[in-house]
């Protein structure tokens, strides 16, 4: 039998419809001789919602009482959809994470997949079972639920289909992965196919149709991710090692709620800031350093929610919010020069302000006021023809 790893999204799975729809998806490819575990995610806003209850009660919920909480989402939509099955005549069994293997560390709601022990699934596979598994989840050293950070439950189905050495087939409420959220910018162009490289660093970016940490196993196992839509038979994307897109962008992504941090050292030194930094976990994105008048000036990025976090380092940080990340990809960019002197000639001559720019080997951010964002992404998008 040939074997396939399958992923349904939150809105894929919103409501009792729709879980029956995704039963008749996994039925006709159960019925074309497949095995298949199916990764689900909480049933449409489910998290959000779940949040917001933990946040109706306490300002500071424990972290582990949150995962503990955040972890019933997705066996929710599992045992539904297991229950859907099954009424149509379909063997199938849910699992939860721990039940699936899933062995993770790290901080909760951020924890890492150290393993999946796939024992229970083989065994449900070989009893003729659709195994359904709850995506975003595992258990941590303390035996305790932990998750894997939104959008989690895609890392989920890869790391699943990577211990199976099968492709992980991702089905979401787009037909594929555009060269911009087609949300924002409706005349955006599908891509067939995305470089590994490409689509770890568009979702590091803020293009949430992946999380990165999904594209990071794929690429170190070498399966490839197939991301298309959950109700139609239209050709999605590959992610994989062959890229066949010749243009030297190939992907614009936005990430808000950028957190801008700038703080003057007094008696201390670089090093020893964001040593104490690391030490609360925080997460940091683009540092700058200036030196002015015996003065020294450091300014980085992070996220709004860190906001708490870094406050407990120091009382004299100055911040910066309402800050978007504005960010274009392309791989080709590797052997490509030119393309941050058009970006910088592109604002300038549009007067656009911005708080910093970064690069990587195939990607170019820009870190501006949310204000301007949409002015940006316009200018980008034209400049570039995405
Ligand atoms: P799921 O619930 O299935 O995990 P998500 O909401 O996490 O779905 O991701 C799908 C969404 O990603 C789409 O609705 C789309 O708006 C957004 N998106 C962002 N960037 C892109 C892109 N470049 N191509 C396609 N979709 C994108
Ligand atoms: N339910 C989780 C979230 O909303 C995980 C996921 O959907 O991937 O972030
Ligand atoms: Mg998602």
């Amino acid at each position: 039998m040939k074997r396939v790893v399958m992923k349904f999204g939150g809105s894929s799975v919103a409501t009792i419809e729709k879980i029956k729809k995704v039963a008749e998806i996994l039925k006709r490819r159960k019925n074309g001789m497949n095995d298949i575990v199916c990764v689900v995610s909480a049933m449409g806003d489910t998290t959000d919602e779940l949040l917001s209850l933990a946040g109706a009660l306490s300002k500071n919920p424990s972290r582990r009482e949150l995962d503990m909480l955040l972890a019933t989402g997705e066996m929710v939509s599992a045992s539904l959809l297991a229950i859907a099955l099954n009424e149509i005549g379909e063997k199938a069994i849910a699992l939860n994470g721990a039940q699936a293997g899933f062995e993770v560390k790290g901080r909760y709601g951020f924890a890492k997949v150290v393993d999946v022990n796939t024992s229970r699934i083989e065994r449900e596979l070989s009893e003729d079972n659709i195994v359904i598994v709850t995506g975003f989840q595992g258990m941590n050293s303390k035996e305790d639920f932990s998750t894997l950070g939104r959008g989690g439950s895609d890392t989920s189905a890869v790391a699943i289909a990577s211990k199976l050495g099968v492709d992980c087939e991702i089905y979401t409420d787009v037909d594929g992965i555009y060269t911009v959220d087609p949300r924002f910018h409706s005349e955006a162009k599908k891509l067939s196919k995305v470089f590994y490289d490409e689509a770890m660093e568009m979702a590091h970016l803020g293009a949430k149709i992946i999380d990165p940490r999904s594209v990071e196993i794929a690429k170190k196992y070498g399966i490839r991710i197939y991301v298309a839509l959950n109700s139609a038979n239209v050709l999605g994307t590959y992610i994989g090692e062959e890229n066949v897109e010749e243009s030297i962008i190939s992907n614009l992504s936005v990430q808000d709620n950028i957190l801008l941090v700038k703080k003057t050292l007094r008696n201390e030194s670089v090093a020893e800031l964001f040593l104490n930094l690391a030490k609360e976990d925080v997460n940091i994105d683009i540092i700058s350093k200036m030196d002015t008048e015996g003065k020294t000036l450091v300014r980085f990025t992070s996220v709004v929610d860190e906001r708490d976090l870094i406050e407990k380092v120091a009382d004299d940080f100055e911040f910066v919010e309402n800050v978007s990340k504005v960010s274009i990809i392309g791989n080709a960019m590797r052997n490509q020069p030119g393309v941050a002197a058009r970006v910088f000639d592109l604002l300038n001559s549009n007067g656009i302000n911005f708080h910093g720019l970064s690069t990587s080997e195939i990607s170019i951010s820009i870190i501006v006021d949310t204000l301007v964002k949409e002015k940006v992404m316009s200018l980008l998008i034209r400049e570039f023809e995405l």
